[in-house]
């Protein structure tokens, strides 16, 4: 340790360490608008100086390493004098507007001129306040005023060494100096991802938040950190809300997932809490028409008809969809109340369409289907293999700390994927597979490694069985047949194998890419086995690791909004664990596992299912097949679609019961790591909407199965009861911090890292899986091969992204992507519109033509109701996870005109 002197004090701090930082530990605030505390120093402001004894010049205390003996001070005459002048020169070029300002209260320059006791600078020129610059306001999400801009560049560091972006940089010279877009181009056109980033550590008002223009002042907000609820990265986010309305999102870097990072959605994205749209009252189906009820009429109606409905057909004629939007405490409270008040262990959720193949294929492999380490480990990885995600579109945090850890540590990235997304940019090795092919191509990188002998031997003897039966298999997948079937050159394969098992930690990060197949299970399994073989996992950086698609997937999993099992994993077909839960809901279950997701809409049309109870679900968008689900939905007796806003699916019901959204209420969600965060309310409900949970505690109540709670928190505590992963878990705890399951008693610290000692399930299992082609495949009549999946500025359905109108500015319709080579011969041009067709059903979208999709192959998102891709896609199931296979289905494609 070093020790200098600071204005007196000692201070003892570790070599490297500026004096900037060496003061802040001695309590001593050094004044800086150059240096942001998360961005790199470049010492440019000059305001942090201080004097260091026998040093002539005054140092730039940011970026000026403490050395053993060093004595400084940071407030003599001569330092406050050089800090006056350079605040005065600074001034100079700002235009003061802080009775208009935005952001007066939390800027910077503002509260130096405060403290200094500038009302003006003395020194003159052609300043901003002649608005040499116009005011950008180009891009919908933020408005940059080069007029207030004081250059102090933390938003190009920000972009360029946070982000690893570089959308920004310096342009002209002197005063036509200002920040500029790279190659001049609209920020809406250059690689510009609209993260935030930039506003966050702008010290001044030169970035603003749009939304928040004229708003509200910064000392009229009231703010509460909760959880994002987009995806499962789980992003820490503070709401500030000025009389319940939502002004502005930022967060922190403190204890977060996130470090400090936004994407989008989570910064820009959550307007539409305050959306004029939003279920503010019952409603009730009358003549055809949804009309507003009081809550009476409605959860009476709801009570009878479910009752009714039961006595006539029996419990398993109904059926209830949970939502991985909900809390862990409202996905608890649905299972219990399908279960014990309406008897059926009918229930599933949007797992099912996203992961439910890594729940079989991990709980098999390792006996727990979870992702295996922490995000915050990838950066550290020495090899990342990401497969079936686009991760910077989908899960844009974790992409960040993926593009950290190749700019940063210099990690190999091999990524296989049949798209061209961005990460390839980042690549060491790209494999392009034709989509559906996965098995044979991890078979074929297995195939290499075992012919290498580049196996973890010891690793494989001591904590794993049947190796034998996977190597005979896995054997005849040469890199040559690999290439017959998925196209992928032999020699890349072998490189990617080569790096991947020859790293001293690797990590694979997969996603729907994998999991949305007919072979979702075995897809998994080729992962695991891979994993295995070579040893890359149960350590820090290492693992298998499945991106979790909605910001509580994972939670509504573990807390058994699942048809075979209770909270925690415990099997229904179990009858002690069936025993125990009976015990202590005090009401007979039954033992029988219930239908998943798509079996209960099918049996719907079937005749099966008569009534179903969706919670914050929109499956008529989200699941495949859109025509079948029509019928489906519009065949059931009765349907209950509780929500925050009137749904597609929520067309369809008899009642509509209002939800409270995330910011409105108080629980916890599980994020992909599997770290339980807790949820603060920042608002109010809108009108007579209600959190989730209260409106299950009265319906249940009503169905003659008592619910009644005071808190989320004491529905926790029941949970951590019956859950032996969760058994340690209270909201007090996580008050102080976030916690990873198996978290089994009060006294456990979390489990980042899972199978470190042995498995889950004791020995990894290897389980020998040969190629099976999917369910459709492109023939004469439907010669492209469609793909699905999301965009950065959407998500799922659309039902809270598009009522953002930045997000909804930038991507307002579907589209089809189409490589230009088929373009060509089918007469398409760029914005074409396109007639799309698949043997279930059309749509039209406009033509985007890139090479990111494959020859033969087109891609559309999902989220967009009127290009439905899920009017395409094809509901074959993987047979074990009874998955449907999003991600292939048989296309024709013409242009309409
Ligand atoms: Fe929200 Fe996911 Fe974006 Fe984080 S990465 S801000 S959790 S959408």
């Amino acid at each position: 340790m070093l020790k200098l002197t600071i204005d007196g004090k000692e201070a003892r701090v570790r070599p490297g360490v500026t004096i900037y930082w060496a003061a802040k530990s001695l309590g001593i605030e050094v004044p800086h608008l150059c240096y942001g505390e998360d961005v790199p120093a470049i010492s440019s402001c000059r305001l942090c100086v201080v004097e260091v004894e026998g040093q002539k010049n005054l140092a730039a205390s940011c970026s000026h390493p403490a050395a053993d003996g060093m004595v400084v001070r940071t407030n003599t005459e001569r330092v406050l004098k050089a800090r006056r002048m350079n605040l005065e020169l600074i001034l100079s070029d700002h235009s003061v507007e802080c009775i208009t300002c935005d952001k007066s209260g939390s800027c910077a320059l503002e509260r130096y001129a405060y403290e200094f006791g500038l009302k003006e600078s003395r020194f003159t020129g052609p300043h901003r306040a002649r608005n040499l610059h116009k005011l950008d306001r180009e891009n919908p999400f933020f408005e940059r005023d080069y007029n207030k801009c004081i250059l102090c560049g933390r938003c190009v560091l920000a972009c360029g060494e946070l982000q690893f972006d570089s959308a920004i940089d310096y342009a002209g010279r002197g005063f036509k100096a200002h920040i500029a877009t790279a190659f001049h181009r609209p920020l809406v056109e250059s690689t510009c991802e609209a993260c935030g980033r930039c506003i966050s550590v702008c010290p001044v008002g030169a970035l603003t938040e749009r939304a928040r223009l004229g708003a509200g002042r910064e000392w009229e907000l009231e703010a509460a950190s909760t959880i994002c609820p987009y995806c499962g990265v789980g992003c820490a986010v503070d709401l500030h809300t000025k009389k319940g309305r939502l002004v502005k999102t930022t967060t922190h870097s403190q204890d977060t997932v996130n470090r400090g990072n936004l994407c989008v959605k989570g910064k820009f994205g959550l307007y539409y809490l305050d959306h004029p749209e939003r279920l503010a009252t019952p409603l009730i189906r009358r003549d055809g028409k949804l009309e507003p009820a009081s809550w009476e009429e409605a959860l009476s109606l709801v009570a009878r008809r479910l009752a009714e409905i039961k006595a006539q057909h029996g419990p398993g004629a109904l059926g209830g969809l949970s939502s991985a939007k909900c809390t862990n405490e409202e996905n608890y409270l649905f299972q219990r109340f399908v279960r014990a008040a309406l008897g059926t262990n009918n229930v599933d959720h949007c797992a099912r369409l996203c992961h439910a193949s890594t729940v079989t294929g991990l709980a098999k492999a390792f006996g727990s289907g979870a992702m295996t380490n922490p995000i915050s480990e990838l950066r550290f990885a020495d090899c990342i293999l990401v497969t079936g995600s686009n991760t910077t579109e989908a899960h844009p945090v974790i992409g960040l700390e993926i593009r950290a850890a190749v700019k940063k540590n210099g990690a190999a990235l091999i990524v296989a994927d049949p798209r061209e997304i961005d990460l390839v940019r980042y690549a060491r090795v790209w494999l392009r597979q034709r989509s559906g092919t996965d098995v044979a191509l991890f078979n074929g990188l297995m195939q290499v490694i075992l012919a290498e002998n580049l196996t973890n031997k010891k690793f494989i003897a001591k904590r794993t069985e049947d190796f034998e039966k996977f190597q005979a298999v896995a054997r005849q997948y040469t890199p040559e047949r690999v290439q017959s079937i998925t196209g992928v050159d032999p020699e890349k394969l072998r490189q990617a194998a080569r790096l991947y098992a020859g790293a001293a930690t690797a990590s694979i990060v997969y996603s729907m890419g994998i999991t949305q197949h007919t072979t979702g299970t075995d897809n998994v399994l080729t992962l695991a086995n891979l994993a295995m073989l070579t040893g890359q996992i149960g350590r820090r950086s290492t693992g298998v690791n499945p991106l979790r698609g909605q910001n509580n997937v994972q939670g509504a999993c573990d807390v058994g909004a699942l048809p075979n099992v209770y909270p925690g994993y415990q099997p229904v077909a179990n009858p002690d664990a069936r025993e125990k839960f009976q015990k202590a809901w005090q009401a007979e279950l039954s033992g029988e596992p219930g239908l998943t997701v798509v079996e209960m809409l099918h049996g719907a049309s079937e005749g099966r299912i008569k009534a179903l109870y969706i919670m914050g679900e929109n499956p008529f968008l989200s699941d495949p097949n859109q025509n079948r689900v029509k019928l489906d939905l519009a065949s059931l007796e009765f349907l209950v679609v509780q929500d925050i806003f009137l749904s597609e699916t929520a067309r369809f019901a008899h009642v509509v019961l209002p939800a409270a959204a995330f910011a409105e209420k108080d629980g916890t969600f599980t994020n992909t790591e599997r770290k339980v965060q807790l949820l603060r309310q920042a608002k109010m409900p809108p009108g007579e909407a209600r959190a989730d949970w209260r409106i299950l505690c009265e319906l249940s109540t009503r169905l003659g199965h008592p619910l009644s709670y005071q808190s989320s928190s004491e529905i926790m505590d029941e949970l951590a009861r019956l859950t032996p992963i969760y058994g340690g878990i209270s909201h007090r705890r996580l008050e102080k911090r976030a916690l990873a399951w198996p978290c089994p008693d009060a006294e456990h610290p979390g489990t980042p890292v899972l199978h470190t000692g042995m498995f889950s399930r004791g020995k990894g299992l290897f389980t020998a899986v040969e190629y099976v082609p999917p369910a459709e495949e492109p023939d004469q009549d439907y010669p492209f091969l469609l793909t699905t999946g999301r965009i950065l500025y959407h998500y799922h359905t659309g039902t809270m992204s598009r009522r953002v109108q930045s997000l909804d500015a930038v991507r307002p319709d579907g589209f089809v992507e189409v490589n230009p080579e088929d373009a060509r011969a089918l007469g398409i041009t760029e914005g074409t519109m396109c007639l799309v067709s698949s043997r279930r059903g059309k749509v039209t979208a406009r033509a985007v033509l890139t090479p990111r999709s494959r020859p033969g192959s087109v891609f559309m998102a999902f989220h967009f109701a009127e290009a439905a891709a899920n009017l395409l896609t094809n509901d074959a199931l993987d047979p074990v996870a009874k998955i449907p296979e999003f991600k292939v289905c048989a296309v024709r494609l013409a242009p309409t005109g």
